[in-house]
């Protein structure tokens, strides 16, 4: 398969996987996704979007699943709180209690989440 293809490919696959993933989140947290954008975003995994826009980066959806909702939370939890302040992490662990097990993962695997 030509590489344009892989990466189209995957990038469906995340659409799929987000669109399945954050409603089980998005009450719990208290936000809305508007949209869902997937982009090349070099070694990062996702990114802090404005506005209620979720970006991922494509190769995410090869984390394991488990780690890719880290991932989801992560940003979603980004859309009340900017910074990694106590809060975050205390709005982070209210939806993913063990999250320092997955932030173990991503660093372990040498790629790096938003900031
Ligand atoms: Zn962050």
């Amino acid at each position: 398969m030509a590489k344009v293809e892989f990466v189209s490919w995957y990038k469906k696959q995340i659409k799929k996987q987000l669109k399945e993933r954050i409603p089980r989140y998005d009450k719990r947290i208290g936000v809305t996704v508007k949209d869902i954008r997937i982009s090349e975003l070099g070694h990062r995994w996702a990114s802090c979007g404005r506005n209620g826009v979720v970006n991922f980066n494509w190769r995410s959806v090869m984390a394991p699943v488990w780690v890719f909702d880290y991932i989801l939370v992560h940003e979603m939890v980004h859309m009340i709180e900017r910074g990694h302040t106590d809060r975050f992490w205390h709005l982070v662990a209210r939806v993913i209690p063990d999250y320092e097990e997955h932030v173990r993962w991503l660093n372990e695997n040498g790629a790096d989440l938003d900031l």
